[in-house]
Parts: C-alpha cells; structure tokens; sequence
C-alpha cells in the first residue's frame, strides 16, 4: 500500500518557528518571506511584541501568516506533534549538532515531510540566537556559509533563504512520491520532552549523578537520542527499561532500609 503526496501537502508540513523575536517588524517580513516561497504556517515562541501594527506593515499583504500564525510560551508547544526540528544558528554553540548547509537542511525536510512527517525551521532571537537548550530540541543545526568575520544575516533575510531553498528542492523534485501506509512514525517533540523527563528521574532515582550537576550529562543524552531520531515504538521500549529500572532502585531502597 501506498499514498501520494502533492507540493501542498509537503508545504502544510513544514512550519517555520520563530523564538523570541524582539522586533515585530521581524515577524511581519518573516511572514512575507515564507508566504512568496508558499508556506503559511509560522509559529511564534515569547514574541515580545505580537500582534503589532508594524509585523503587519512588512508583511505587505501576508496577512493571512500572521492570523494563523500560533503564540507559544514554550519552544516544545512551538513543535507540538514536530518530527524533525532544523535549528538555524550563525555560530556553532556548546551542543555539538550535526552541521548541515540550507541545501542539505531544505533535502532532508522535504524527505521527512514525503514521508508524512512534520518538520520545524527554528530561529532565533536577533541579539542572542538560539539558547543551548532551544538547539538541544534540535536534529541538526542549520548554518547558512556567511563570512567568519560577519556571520550574522537579519533575522528575516535567514528566514527568507531557508524558505528559498525550500522552495527550490520543492520545484526540483518528482510531483508525487509513494509513501508507505504501514510505518512507525518518528517520536514527536512532546513525546521526545516525556521521554527526556523520565529518563532524567530515572537517573536520579538509580542515584546515576552522584554528586554531579545533571545539566552536562543531561544536554549529552538528548544530543544521543535526538540523533537516534526514535520511532513510537522504540519510545515505549526505552520508558519500559526506564520504569523497570525506578521499580527496581525502588526494591533495593526498600531491602536496604530492612
Ligand atoms: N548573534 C546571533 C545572531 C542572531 S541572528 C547568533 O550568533 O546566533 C537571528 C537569527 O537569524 C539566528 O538565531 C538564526 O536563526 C538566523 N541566522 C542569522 N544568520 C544566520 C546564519 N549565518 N546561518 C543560520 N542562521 C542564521
């Protein structure tokens, strides 16, 4: 068995998330930016200013964008029911990513999408970037080749490449590829945050940190897992081992205290 997807479908599964963005002129020109490369769905995480007149004078008539547009207070409602998450940077940051080009990024999003998938382009605050953490929700990071000594593209202008070259692989590729009905999906991001939660209690309970900060180990598990890219199934398996481990710290607790 097998389904058919058209370019529309592949560009309503591909949202671009936009994480606290200063300048809602940002916004508005981000909107314009995806909606002539034929997307429509931007998600905005802690905008500090939105909706604002001035998001609607730079979106020159995308409108519509900016209506649909979804307003999170987190990065992980941002990519709720997301199975692949690129994060733009201009630098590289303390999680070690996979580093690919916009060309590579925009291969690999419409693949995941052909195959039913939803993906997320992540980007940044103007000032800071995006924070470790927000990368460590990442699959890879997406590094558009600016020069060392002035990496730094606006904020929209990087939304605009992505989206064009999006754009470009969409026009390039066959009309219609065959997906197979009967596969796994990938974990999504929620399910991947459930996942890291109780893997992090899990090492608390077995006593794994000893003393140690968790942070490090923590941000090195999720850099594991987020490039092992779980399906559904492989995620009950690993919260079976984990609640088989808890339930066994919890025995050896209660032998000790005999
Ligand atoms: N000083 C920040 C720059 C932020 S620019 C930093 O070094 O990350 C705002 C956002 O635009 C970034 O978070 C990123 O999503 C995007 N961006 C800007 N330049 C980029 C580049 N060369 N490659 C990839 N993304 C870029």
């Amino acid at each position: 068995m097998s389904r058919m997807t058209d370019p529309i479908d592949l560009a309503s599964r591909i949202r671009y998330v936009m994480v606290r963005t200063s300048h809602p002129g940002n916004i508005g020109s981000a909107a314009r930016a995806i909606r002539t490369m034929g997307f429509r769905r931007l998600e905005l995480v802690t905008p500090a200013r939105f909706p604002d007149r001035e998001a609607y004078a730079l979106a020159a008539g995308a409108d519509d964008v900016l209506e649909g547009a979804g307003v999170h207070a987190e990065l992980v409602d941002g990519l709720l029911g997301c199975n692949l998450a690129l994060g733009l940077s201009a630098r590289r940051r303390g999680v070690n990513l996979p580093e690919i080009s916009p060309r590579e990024a925009a291969a690999q999003a419409l693949a995941a999408a052909a195959r039913g998938e939803q993906v997320a382009l992540v980007f940044g605050n103007e000032r800071s970037g995006l924070e470790n953490g927000e990368l460590a929700r990442c699959h890879a990071m997406v590094r558009i080749p600016s020069v060392d000594d002035f990496s730094s593209l606006n904020l929209s202008q990087a939304v605009q490449v992505m989206a064009y070259e999006l754009r470009v692989a969409m026009l390039g590729q066959a009309p219609a590829v065959p997906v197979a009905a009967n596969r796994e999906l990938p974990a999504d991001a929620a399910q991947m945050e459930r996942f890291y939660e109780h893997l992090a209690q899990t090492l608390d309970d077995i006593e794994f940190h000893k003393g140690r900060a968790p942070t490090t180990i923590m941000l090195r598990l999720r850099k594991l897992f987020q490039r092992a890219q779980l399906d559904e199934r492989e995620l009950r398996v690993l919260h079976g081992i984990l609640a088989d481990a808890q339930r066994m710290a919890g025995l050896a607790k209660e032998r000790s205290q005999e």
